[in-house]
Protein backbone atom coordinates (compact mmCIF):
# COMPACT_ATOMS: atom_id res chain seq x y z
CA UNK A 1 0.00 0.00 0.00
CA UNK A 2 2.95 2.25 0.41
CA UNK A 3 2.44 4.40 -2.39
CA UNK A 4 3.36 7.59 0.09
CA UNK A 5 6.34 9.02 -1.14
CA UNK A 6 9.45 9.91 0.49
CA UNK A 7 9.14 12.73 3.27
CA UNK A 8 12.34 13.97 2.21
CA UNK A 9 11.53 14.08 -1.49
CA UNK A 10 8.10 15.84 -0.58
CA UNK A 11 10.36 18.75 0.92
CA UNK A 12 12.87 18.61 -1.59
CA UNK A 13 15.60 18.12 1.19
CA UNK A 14 18.58 15.57 1.84
CA UNK A 15 18.40 13.25 4.67
CA UNK A 16 20.83 14.79 6.34
CA UNK A 17 19.02 18.45 6.29
CA UNK A 18 18.52 20.38 9.37
CA UNK A 19 15.31 21.43 11.06
CA UNK A 20 15.94 24.86 10.09
CA UNK A 21 16.00 23.67 6.50
CA UNK A 22 13.25 21.15 7.38
CA UNK A 23 11.13 24.17 8.17
CA UNK A 24 12.16 26.31 5.70
CA UNK A 25 11.20 23.71 3.13
CA UNK A 26 8.13 23.55 4.12
CA UNK A 27 7.31 27.32 3.90
CA UNK A 28 7.91 27.15 0.77
CA UNK A 29 6.08 24.03 -0.28
CA UNK A 30 2.95 25.38 1.96
CA UNK A 31 3.25 28.93 0.44
CA UNK A 32 3.09 27.48 -2.86
CA UNK A 33 0.22 24.89 -2.78
CA UNK A 34 -2.06 26.70 0.18
CA UNK A 35 -5.45 26.26 -0.93
CA UNK A 36 -6.13 29.90 -0.87
CA UNK A 37 -3.92 30.52 -3.60
CA UNK A 38 -5.04 27.40 -5.64
CA UNK A 39 -8.94 27.62 -5.31
CA UNK A 40 -10.88 24.04 -6.08
CA UNK A 41 -7.41 23.24 -7.36
CA UNK A 42 -7.54 19.28 -5.92
CA UNK A 43 -3.46 18.17 -6.79
CA UNK A 44 -2.40 21.35 -5.04
CA UNK A 45 -4.21 20.49 -2.29
CA UNK A 46 -2.90 17.06 -2.05
CA UNK A 47 0.75 19.14 -2.05
CA UNK A 48 -0.21 20.55 0.41
CA UNK A 49 -1.52 17.96 2.91
CA UNK A 50 1.58 15.87 1.84
CA UNK A 51 4.14 18.91 2.53
CA UNK A 52 2.21 19.06 6.10
CA UNK A 53 2.60 15.58 7.27
CA UNK A 54 6.19 15.17 6.04
CA UNK A 55 7.38 18.11 7.91
CA UNK A 56 4.91 17.29 11.01
CA UNK A 57 7.24 13.71 10.73
CA UNK A 58 10.39 15.92 10.22
CA UNK A 59 10.56 17.97 12.63
CA UNK A 60 9.56 15.88 15.14
CA UNK A 61 13.21 14.25 16.34
CA UNK A 62 11.69 11.27 17.83
CA UNK A 63 9.17 10.46 14.22
CA UNK A 64 11.82 11.80 12.43
CA UNK A 65 13.75 8.64 13.98
CA UNK A 66 11.37 6.02 13.35
CA UNK A 67 10.86 7.24 10.00
CA UNK A 68 14.64 6.70 9.28
CA UNK A 69 14.71 3.44 10.41
CA UNK A 70 11.37 2.00 9.64
CA UNK A 71 10.10 3.94 7.20
CA UNK A 72 6.16 5.13 7.17
CA UNK A 73 4.67 1.76 8.16
CA UNK A 74 7.34 1.88 11.34
CA UNK A 75 5.55 5.42 12.26
CA UNK A 76 2.03 4.45 12.19
CA UNK A 77 2.73 1.25 14.87
CA UNK A 78 4.55 3.20 16.97
CA UNK A 79 3.30 6.70 17.26
CA UNK A 80 -0.21 6.28 16.60
CA UNK A 81 0.47 8.95 13.55
CA UNK A 82 -2.18 8.36 10.89
CA UNK A 83 -1.00 11.66 8.65
CA UNK A 84 -4.27 13.60 7.91
CA UNK A 85 -6.91 13.91 6.71
CA UNK A 86 -8.55 17.13 7.60
CA UNK A 87 -7.16 20.55 5.74
CA UNK A 88 -8.57 22.36 9.17
CA UNK A 89 -5.38 19.93 11.39
CA UNK A 90 -3.29 20.98 9.02
CA UNK A 91 -4.30 24.87 9.20
CA UNK A 92 -3.61 24.39 13.18
CA UNK A 93 -0.23 22.97 12.84
CA UNK A 94 0.55 25.36 10.23
CA UNK A 95 -0.95 28.50 12.24
CA UNK A 96 1.38 27.31 14.72
CA UNK A 97 4.37 27.52 12.70
CA UNK A 98 4.28 30.68 10.92
CA UNK A 99 2.31 32.43 14.01
CA UNK A 100 -1.35 33.84 12.92
CA UNK A 101 -0.04 36.96 12.07
CA UNK A 102 1.87 35.61 9.35
CA UNK A 103 -1.25 35.27 6.74
CA UNK A 104 -3.17 37.91 9.22
CA UNK A 105 -4.55 35.46 11.51
CA UNK A 106 -6.82 34.14 8.95
CA UNK A 107 -6.10 30.18 8.20
CA UNK A 108 -5.62 29.15 11.76
CA UNK A 109 -9.95 29.62 12.66
CA UNK A 110 -11.26 30.02 9.71
CA UNK A 111 -13.88 27.98 9.08
CA UNK A 112 -13.77 25.62 5.89
CA UNK A 113 -17.36 26.91 4.43
CA UNK A 114 -15.50 30.31 3.94
CA UNK A 115 -12.39 28.58 2.39
CA UNK A 116 -14.45 26.17 0.11
CA UNK A 117 -17.65 27.84 -1.05
CA UNK A 118 -18.76 31.55 -0.96
CA UNK A 119 -20.08 33.21 1.99
CA UNK A 120 -24.06 33.26 1.98
CA UNK A 121 -25.78 37.12 3.04
CA UNK A 122 -27.74 36.78 6.17
CA UNK A 123 -30.75 38.38 6.97
CA UNK A 124 -30.92 41.05 9.63
CA UNK A 125 -32.69 40.01 12.84
CA UNK A 126 -35.28 41.66 13.49
CA UNK A 127 -36.74 42.89 16.84
CA UNK A 128 -40.80 43.38 17.88
CA UNK A 129 -42.62 43.85 21.23
CA UNK A 130 -45.08 42.18 22.22
CA UNK A 131 -47.15 44.08 25.13
CA UNK A 132 -48.79 41.62 28.21
CA UNK A 133 -51.45 41.97 30.69
CA UNK A 134 -51.41 40.64 34.01
CA UNK A 135 -53.61 37.91 32.91
CA UNK A 136 -51.12 37.14 30.27
CA UNK A 137 -48.70 36.75 32.08
CA UNK A 138 -50.21 34.52 34.33
CA UNK A 139 -52.07 32.36 32.09
CA UNK A 140 -49.50 32.54 28.49
CA UNK A 141 -50.58 32.86 25.31
CA UNK A 142 -51.11 30.01 22.97
CA UNK A 143 -51.01 30.79 19.26
CA UNK A 144 -50.40 34.51 19.42
CA UNK A 145 -50.64 35.84 15.72
CA UNK A 146 -48.42 38.87 14.96
CA UNK A 147 -48.02 40.59 11.58
CA UNK A 148 -44.74 41.33 10.97
CA UNK A 149 -43.39 43.57 8.36
CA UNK A 150 -40.15 42.45 6.96
CA UNK A 151 -38.04 42.12 4.10
CA UNK A 152 -39.04 38.96 1.86
CA UNK A 153 -38.02 37.35 -1.35
CA UNK A 154 -38.39 38.92 -4.27
CA UNK A 155 -40.92 37.34 -5.92
CA UNK A 156 -40.23 38.56 -9.55
CA UNK A 157 -36.50 37.01 -8.94
CA UNK A 158 -36.96 34.22 -6.38
CA UNK A 159 -34.34 35.91 -4.42
CA UNK A 160 -31.69 35.38 -6.58
CA UNK A 161 -31.21 39.70 -7.19
CA UNK A 162 -31.09 38.92 -10.87
CA UNK A 163 -29.07 37.53 -13.68
CA UNK A 164 -25.47 36.27 -11.88
CA UNK A 165 -22.07 35.21 -13.60
CA UNK A 166 -18.25 34.26 -10.99
CA UNK A 167 -16.79 37.50 -9.88
CA UNK A 168 -14.56 39.08 -12.63
CA UNK A 169 -11.98 39.89 -9.46
CA UNK A 170 -11.66 37.02 -7.43
CA UNK A 171 -12.88 34.12 -9.78
CA UNK A 172 -15.58 32.80 -7.55
CA UNK A 173 -13.37 32.43 -4.54
CA UNK A 174 -14.41 35.68 -2.61
CA UNK A 175 -11.59 36.56 -1.24
CA UNK A 176 -8.39 38.25 -3.04
CA UNK A 177 -4.49 38.02 -2.34
CA UNK A 178 -2.73 41.67 -1.42
CA UNK A 179 1.18 40.83 -1.94
CA UNK A 180 3.07 42.04 1.01
CA UNK A 181 6.67 41.88 2.79
CA UNK A 182 7.65 40.18 5.72
CA UNK A 183 10.44 39.03 7.90
CA UNK A 184 9.56 35.53 5.66
CA UNK A 185 10.01 37.52 2.42
CA UNK A 186 7.32 38.41 -0.39
CA UNK A 187 4.01 36.81 1.57
CA UNK A 188 0.16 36.77 -0.01
CA UNK A 189 -2.52 37.63 2.60
CA UNK A 190 -6.32 36.64 1.83
CA UNK A 191 -8.64 39.06 1.94
CA UNK A 192 -12.46 39.61 1.28
CA UNK A 193 -12.59 40.48 -2.31
CA UNK A 194 -14.05 44.02 -2.54
CA UNK A 195 -16.24 43.32 -5.84
CA UNK A 196 -18.64 41.19 -4.75
CA UNK A 197 -18.05 41.01 -0.88
CA UNK A 198 -16.92 37.21 -0.40
CA UNK A 199 -19.93 36.29 -2.14
CA UNK A 200 -18.35 34.95 -5.44
CA UNK A 201 -20.21 36.23 -7.95
CA UNK A 202 -21.56 39.45 -9.22
CA UNK A 203 -25.26 40.49 -10.50
CA UNK A 204 -25.13 40.83 -14.48
CA UNK A 205 -28.59 41.77 -15.04
CA UNK A 206 -30.52 43.11 -11.81
CA UNK A 207 -34.04 42.01 -11.37
CA UNK A 208 -35.88 45.44 -12.40
CA UNK A 209 -38.44 44.88 -9.13
CA UNK A 210 -35.83 44.55 -6.15
CA UNK A 211 -33.15 46.52 -8.18
CA UNK A 212 -30.68 43.05 -7.48
CA UNK A 213 -31.08 42.73 -3.78
CA UNK A 214 -33.41 39.87 -3.90
CA UNK A 215 -36.01 41.63 -1.61
CA UNK A 216 -38.31 43.25 -1.18
CA UNK A 217 -40.87 44.56 1.45
CA UNK A 218 -43.80 41.94 3.33
CA UNK A 219 -45.05 41.03 6.07
CA UNK A 220 -45.68 37.53 7.79
CA UNK A 221 -48.42 36.41 9.74
CA UNK A 222 -46.41 34.20 12.76
CA UNK A 223 -48.05 31.91 14.76
CA UNK A 224 -46.24 32.25 18.60
CA UNK A 225 -46.80 30.54 22.06
CA UNK A 226 -45.93 32.57 24.99
CA UNK A 227 -45.51 30.61 28.30
CA UNK A 228 -46.88 31.84 31.36
CA UNK A 229 -44.42 33.62 34.14
CA UNK A 230 -42.84 35.75 31.35
CA UNK A 231 -41.18 38.84 32.64
CA UNK A 232 -40.19 41.68 30.69
CA UNK A 233 -35.81 40.83 31.19
CA UNK A 234 -36.68 37.95 29.02
CA UNK A 235 -36.50 37.61 25.12
CA UNK A 236 -37.92 34.70 22.78
CA UNK A 237 -35.78 33.57 20.00
CA UNK A 238 -37.40 32.31 16.38
CA UNK A 239 -34.88 31.23 14.60
CA UNK A 240 -35.01 32.07 10.99
CA UNK A 241 -38.08 34.09 11.03
CA UNK A 242 -36.05 37.33 10.63
CA UNK A 243 -35.49 39.41 7.49
CA UNK A 244 -34.69 37.21 4.43
CA UNK A 245 -31.69 37.11 3.41
CA UNK A 246 -29.90 39.04 0.61
CA UNK A 247 -29.79 37.42 -2.74
CA UNK A 248 -30.77 34.04 -1.40
CA UNK A 249 -29.10 34.25 1.81
CA UNK A 250 -30.33 32.86 5.21
CA UNK A 251 -32.91 34.58 6.92
CA UNK A 252 -32.54 36.30 9.96
CA UNK A 253 -33.71 35.76 13.52
CA UNK A 254 -37.17 37.11 15.15
CA UNK A 255 -36.55 38.54 18.48
CA UNK A 256 -39.56 38.76 21.21
CA UNK A 257 -39.48 41.45 23.79
CA UNK A 258 -42.21 41.40 26.57
CA UNK A 259 -44.10 44.85 27.42
CA UNK A 260 -45.99 44.74 30.71
CA UNK A 261 -49.38 46.75 30.16
CA UNK A 262 -49.69 48.61 33.82
CA UNK A 263 -52.67 46.65 35.80
CA UNK A 264 -54.89 49.94 36.98
CA UNK A 265 -54.52 48.70 40.63
CA UNK A 266 -52.16 45.58 40.79
CA UNK A 267 -48.00 45.86 40.53
CA UNK A 268 -45.82 43.15 39.72
CA UNK A 269 -42.77 42.58 41.82
CA UNK A 270 -41.45 39.60 40.56
CA UNK A 271 -43.58 36.67 40.58
CA UNK A 272 -45.59 38.44 43.68
CA UNK A 273 -48.08 41.04 42.80
CA UNK A 274 -49.03 43.97 44.95
CA UNK A 275 -51.94 46.26 46.12
CA UNK A 276 -52.56 48.93 48.45
CA UNK A 277 -55.53 48.51 50.56
CA UNK A 278 -56.83 52.12 51.88
CA UNK A 279 -59.51 51.44 54.81
CA UNK A 280 -60.96 53.87 57.15
CA UNK A 281 -60.31 54.72 60.45
CA UNK A 282 -63.23 53.02 61.63
CA UNK A 283 -63.07 50.12 59.76
CA UNK A 284 -59.76 49.52 60.99
CA UNK A 285 -61.01 49.39 64.76
CA UNK A 286 -64.14 47.76 63.84
CA UNK A 287 -63.09 44.91 60.98
CA UNK A 288 -64.10 44.65 58.16
CA UNK A 289 -64.92 42.73 54.76
CA UNK A 290 -63.26 44.27 51.56
CA UNK A 291 -63.10 43.34 47.85
CA UNK A 292 -59.94 42.66 46.24
CA UNK A 293 -58.60 42.85 42.35
CA UNK A 294 -56.72 39.47 41.33
CA UNK A 295 -55.87 38.64 37.92
CA UNK A 296 -58.55 35.64 38.13
CA UNK A 297 -61.20 38.83 39.77
CA UNK A 298 -62.02 39.76 43.02
CA UNK A 299 -61.86 37.98 45.84
CA UNK A 300 -63.51 39.17 49.20
CA UNK A 301 -61.14 39.15 52.10
CA UNK A 302 -61.75 39.86 55.76
CA UNK A 303 -60.33 42.61 57.72
CA UNK A 304 -59.97 41.75 61.66
CA UNK A 305 -61.06 44.34 64.27
CA UNK A 306 -57.75 46.42 65.35
CA UNK A 307 -56.01 45.70 61.86
CA UNK A 308 -52.78 48.50 61.98
CA UNK A 309 -51.91 50.78 58.80
CA UNK A 310 -48.84 49.01 57.70
CA UNK A 311 -50.44 45.38 57.62
CA UNK A 312 -50.02 42.99 54.77
CA UNK A 313 -52.25 39.96 54.22
CA UNK A 314 -51.15 37.52 51.66
CA UNK A 315 -53.34 35.94 49.25
CA UNK A 316 -51.28 32.78 48.73
CA UNK A 317 -50.89 31.42 44.90
CA UNK A 318 -52.65 34.87 43.34
CA UNK A 319 -49.79 36.19 42.02
CA UNK A 320 -47.58 35.25 38.92
CA UNK A 321 -46.48 31.91 38.00
CA UNK A 322 -42.46 31.64 38.63
CA UNK A 323 -41.40 30.84 34.72
CA UNK A 324 -40.54 27.23 33.81
CA UNK A 325 -41.82 25.92 37.49
CA UNK A 326 -44.84 24.99 38.75
CA UNK A 327 -45.54 27.25 41.65
CA UNK A 328 -47.03 30.88 41.80
CA UNK A 329 -46.05 33.84 43.79
CA UNK A 330 -48.68 35.41 45.88
CA UNK A 331 -50.41 38.79 46.21
CA UNK A 332 -49.43 40.81 49.34
CA UNK A 333 -51.82 43.58 50.30
CA UNK A 334 -50.59 46.42 52.24
CA UNK A 335 -52.99 47.87 54.72
CA UNK A 336 -53.52 51.40 54.50
CA UNK A 337 -55.25 53.49 56.93
CA UNK A 338 -57.19 56.40 55.91
CA UNK A 339 -56.76 59.31 57.88
CA UNK A 340 -58.69 62.77 56.31
CA UNK A 341 -56.99 65.87 56.98
CA UNK A 342 -60.30 67.94 56.88
CA UNK A 343 -63.23 67.06 59.17
CA UNK A 344 -66.56 68.68 60.69
CA UNK A 345 -66.82 70.34 63.73
CA UNK A 346 -69.24 67.44 64.86
CA UNK A 347 -66.51 64.71 64.14
CA UNK A 348 -63.71 66.51 65.88
CA UNK A 349 -65.77 66.34 68.79
CA UNK A 350 -66.05 62.58 68.19
CA UNK A 351 -62.22 62.28 67.92
CA UNK A 352 -61.60 64.53 70.93
CA UNK A 353 -63.75 61.83 73.11
CA UNK A 354 -62.35 59.32 71.56
CA UNK A 355 -58.87 60.84 72.71
CA UNK A 356 -59.74 60.63 76.41
CA UNK A 357 -61.41 57.15 76.02
CA UNK A 358 -58.17 54.65 77.46
CA UNK A 359 -58.73 52.06 74.40
CA UNK A 360 -57.59 54.44 72.43
CA UNK A 361 -54.40 55.50 74.26
CA UNK A 362 -51.38 53.68 72.19
CA UNK A 363 -49.89 51.10 74.15
CA UNK A 364 -46.22 50.21 73.63
CA UNK A 365 -45.59 47.30 71.85
CA UNK A 366 -42.32 44.79 72.37
CA UNK A 367 -40.50 44.21 69.16
CA UNK A 368 -41.66 40.44 68.75
CA UNK A 369 -45.31 41.51 68.81
CA UNK A 370 -44.77 44.21 66.25
CA UNK A 371 -42.78 41.62 63.98
CA UNK A 372 -46.01 39.26 64.47
CA UNK A 373 -48.30 41.70 63.41
CA UNK A 374 -46.44 42.47 60.13
CA UNK A 375 -45.61 39.21 59.64
CA UNK A 376 -49.81 38.83 59.11
CA UNK A 377 -49.60 36.03 62.06
ZN1 LIG B 1 -15.26 38.61 -5.91
ZN1 LIG C 1 -35.98 40.57 -7.67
Amino acid sequence: MSEKRDYYEILGVSRSATREEIKKAYRRMAMKYHPDRNPGDKEAEEKFKEAAEAYEVLSDDEKRRIYDQYGYDGLRGNTGFSGFSDLDDIFSTFSDIFGEAFFGGGYGGRSRGTRSSARRNRGRDLQITIKLTLEDMVNGIKGKKIKVKKKVKCPECGGSGGERETCPTCHGTGQVYRTMQSFFGTIHQATTCPTCHGTGYVIKKPCPVCHGTGLVDGEEIITVDIPPGVTEEMQMTLRGKGNAGPQGGINGDLIINFKEVRHESLHREGINLLYDLDISIPEAVLGTTKEIPTVEGTVKIKIAPGTESGKILRLRGKGIPAYGQDRRGDLLIKVRVFIPKNITKKEADIMRRLQDSESFKPKTKSFFDKLKDNLGL
